[in-house]
């Protein structure tokens, strides 16, 4: 734990607000105030961060890398505070001046750096590695626009500029004397050295730099701060000074311009614009500014490329940065003059690839004729390594075995060449791991099996996780405080001792104090949506949240079908059905995705109709919370009931918003994919609802799919289908989900909701039963909390140190207690 140095942190609050902000204490705002406990707060950080850096030098240790287009790290003052262990004096130094950390906690802003699961992801990661002491360094972009803030205009989404203030973030220190120059565009001229040799000249090429900014990541316990570094593209002034002489200003300033536009946004997920060049730029503009970054800090210690490999791992959170492959080879054969064959040994063995997704049309492709203008050099390269690695193949499988040649190729053939970066990633890479079990075996047998019958050796998996100091400690302190009266607090480092918990299952008192926390946090959040939509909730009914991205196969629609049949039961037939129900959604539907918005629209349109009606809203209630965020998950999953997680089979690689709901005492409703099925195997199916068609089955009964056969099969999901196609959800806007429900309707719809209704609706019955039953409840949502400490990202990054990286703990547990 740092120790709280009351004074010093006055001293420091207060020459902030003085001497920088230039203001008398008692005209500070609240951000001024905000700015000046991260200041405080930051020197800390800094303090740490000097001493773990000078552990890591004198022990020489091997570092690891991770490359990743996003991190989602969400506010980072309360965690920050948590991970130091300074929360409450900190509180209690704040309450002294009068002002509420609660409150100043609440007004920094989200920094929205990613789009889901895979940028969150990154940022537990980061959080796992400094608290398991171990050297870990994130690499990303500092964009200036991160994902796009979310509005509700008459139940469509609208997409507003999310401009992160990261210039002026207290959390992000300008390195403005360090930066990486970095060619692009031109042409490569085939030259030779003085003795003959084949020395490539890359020409007319054009200079942009990139400019590091630091981001402090504290471990729990307050002993080793690593750091997250983004950087920012901006104009190079050399080549600037060369237009400025030619008398060219405008020319001049344009080249500026455009340089900066590199890192000005982050793309959505799913959305065409992630085709386009300048996403290309991005990828390219992270792995070159990342790979010198860490040469550099290679050659401080080290001469021996050769040995490189046994200081450094690189991560790629995947393909984005895939192009490592061929950046790390440029400098290791032109600037660093290895010989092919042994850059080559120290670029795989460097590098390390996770595949996030099965989706084909998510897999990445670039065009030739993109990489040949971008980055020409890259281009050669890479074809350099497919010409090495078609002649392996063909020893392999035969040289007339054209079939797996053209398969396994980094290069695809047709019209335009596109190059594969899942390709190049694998081969590149000594280990290539999915994110789940389910998901792992699908890469080997289904995306890549051709890879995995040369290689068998580098394909494993490693079960994402999440961590426990904010998916817990800090969004829900309550309970907390609770796991920590009955077993102590070694559970926040060591999340597989709650297991401890499960001797309180039986136990009255203990089962009322966590239901209380649990219905403390169903009030706040209905605070919350009274303050944010308007609408008034019930905190008492079931509280059965639906949080993430909006797509498809997320099948928020199936979600709708069910709580139109439980509409149309109330209204129609008059029927009960059971305890009253709150169903909320959240999520961001990518700007291109026309059905996901569609489907928003659809939530708003059922919820009109559901929460406006007397003889429905006492029962029933439908809440859609906008621009779903890290802060805005951090209210809602302490707060849930049941976690909805009703993926078609074989779709979600993993899911991280499944272990999170878990951890908090939810109970999830789920399909069979993804990291449920491990969620199901820790904590037993008598404390899940699980239904539905396994991997297996969906794919027997894809294509064989018959919608209309469901339809005639089920009165109820008649029902529900024909409201939807007779506008009765959209009287004043008739057929505008005419495209919903053809596609539900469609043989070829590849997500088979109509396949998953009855035992999804089933599965909700049995919820409806057993919620009244609050003790049993209870207890069954306690098993959640305690049998999901396998979900910790601490056990995964465990498993990538040891078993991928080659990484260590820095600091021995004996040495310090
Ligand atoms: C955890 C998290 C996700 C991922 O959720 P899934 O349900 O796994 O898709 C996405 N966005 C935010 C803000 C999260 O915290």
């Amino acid at each position: 734990m740092a120790y709280f140095d009351f004074t010093s942190f006055e001293v420091s609050f207060q020459q902030y607000v003085k001497y920088v902000l230039g203001k008398p204490l008692d005209e500070a705002t609240k951000k001024d105030q905000l700015n000046a406990v991260c200041y405080a707060v930051g020197k800390y950080l800094m303090d740490i961060h000097f001493d773990t850096r000078k552990r890591y030098e004198k022990n020489k240790a091997k570092q690891v890398y991770y490359l990743s287009m996003e991190f989602l790290i969400g506010r980072l003052l309360s965690n920050n505070l948590l991970n130091l262990g300074i929360f409450d004096p900190c509180a209690r130094f704040l309450k002294k001046q009068g002002i509420d950390l609660e409150t100043l906690v609440e007004e920094e802003q989200d920094p929205a750096l990613g789009n889901g699961g895979l940028g969150r992801l990154a940022a537990c990661f980061l959080d796992s590695l400094a608290s398991l002491d171990m050297p870990g360094y994130g690499y990303g972009i500092n964009y200036d626009y991160g994902l796009f803030r979310q509005t509700i205009v008459n139940g469509y989404q609208q997409e507003r500029p999310d401009y992160w203030p990261n210039r002026s973030s207290p959390w992000l220190i300008r390195r403005s004397e360090e930066k990486y120059v970095l060619p692009i565009y031109g042409k490569i001229e085939e030259r030779q050295d003085k003795n003959g040799h084949y020395k490539p000249m890359w020409t007319r090429k054009k200079l942009f730099i990139g400019r590091p900014h630091d981001i402090m990541i504290a471990g729990h316990r307050g002993r080793t701060v690593n750091r997250l570094r983004l950087f920012s593209a901006a104009a190079s002034k050399d080549f600037d000074i060369d237009i400025f002489n030619d008398g060219d200003y405008i020319k001049a300033v344009k080249r500026k311009i455009q340089s900066e536009s590199v890192t000005k946004i982050l793309y959505p997920s799913d959305s065409k614009e992630t085709g386009k060049e300048l996403r290309f730029i991005q990828e390219y503009f992270l792995v070159a500014c990342a790979i010198r970054d860490i040469i550099r800090k290679f050659e401080k210690q080290h001469s021996d490329f050769e040995t490189f490999h046994d200081h450094v791992a690189i991560q790629l959170n995947d393909t984005h940065p895939a192009l490592a492959v061929a950046e790390l080879m440029r400098i290791l054969v032109d600037e660093k003059k290895l010989v092919w064959e042994t850059a080559w040994d120290v670029t795989v063995k460097t590098l390390a690839f996770t595949n996030h997704t099965l989706l084909p049309e998510a897999l990445e492709t670039w065009s030739v004729y993109i990489l040949n203008k971008v980055v020409p050099r890259h281009l050669q390269i890479i074809f350099e390594i497919n010409q090495r690695f078609i002649a392996r193949v063909k020893e392999r499988f035969g040289p007339d075995n054209h079939e797996m040649i053209a398969k396994m190729s980094i290069i695809q053939e047709g019209d335009e060449q596109k190059v594969r970066m899942a390709n190049l990633a694998i081969i590149g890479s000594h280990s290539v791991n999915g994110v789940a079990k389910i998901h792992s075996d699908l890469v080997k047998k289904q995306l890549v099996p051709e890879f995995y019958s040369m290689w068998p050796e580098k394909f494993n998996n490693k079960t994402n996780g999440v961590t426990p100091r904010r998916w817990i400690v800090a969004c829900n302190p309550e309970l907390a405080k609770l796991i920590t009266d009955a077993i102590g607090r070694r559970w926040i480092a060591d999340l597989d001792l709650i297991w401890e918990l499960e001797a309180f299952q039986n136990d009255p008192g203990f089962l009322e104090r966590y239901g209380a926390v649990k219905q403390a946090n169903k009030q706040a959040l209905a605070d919350y949506i009274r303050d944010t939509v308007s609408e008034t909730v019930d905190p008492l009914s079931i509280f059965d949240i639906q949080a993430k991205r909006i797509h498809e196969y997320k099948r928020q629609l199936l979600n709708l079908l069910h709580i139109m049949h439980l509409y149309l039961t109330v209204k129609e037939d008059k029927k009960d059905i059971g305890p009253p129900r709150t169903f909320i959604f959240s999520g961001k539907a990518a700007p291109g995705y026309h059905t996901a918005k569609l489907i928003i629209k659809l939530i708003h349109n059922v919820a009109h109709a559901v929460n406006t009606d007397p003889a429905v809203n006492r029962q029933l209630k439908v809440i859609f919370l906008p621009d779903y965020r890290v802060s805005l998950a951090e209210r809602l999953i302490p707060a849930a009931d049941v976690s909805e997680q009703i993926s078609t089979a074989g779709m979600e690689a993993s899911g991280t918003g499944n272990m999170k709901f878990a951890m908090n005492g939810a109970l999830t409703i789920g399909t069979l994919d993804g990291a449920n099925i491990e969620i199901l195997e820790q904590v037993g199916k008598e404390n899940m609802y699980i239904f539905g068609l396994d991997v297996d089955e969906v794919a027997a009964l894809r294509p064989n799919y018959q919608p209309k056969e469901y339809i005639e099969k089920d009165d109820r999901l008649k029902r529900v289908i024909y409201a939807l196609r007779s506008d009765r959800f959209s009287p004043s806007e008739p057929g505008i989900f005419r495209s919903l429900y053809n596609s539900l309707m469609s043989p070829g719809d590849s997500y088979l909701n109509f396949a998953d209704f009855i035992p999804y609706v089933a599965a909700h019955q049995a919820i409806a039963n057993d919620y009244q039953q609050p003790e049993k409840w209870s207890t069954r949502a306690l098993m959640n909390t305690a049998r999901t400490g396998f979900f910790s990202s601490d056990r995964t990054i465990k498993a990538y140190a040891d078993e991928i990286w080659g990484i260590r703990a820095q600091i021995r547990e004996k040495d310090l207690w």
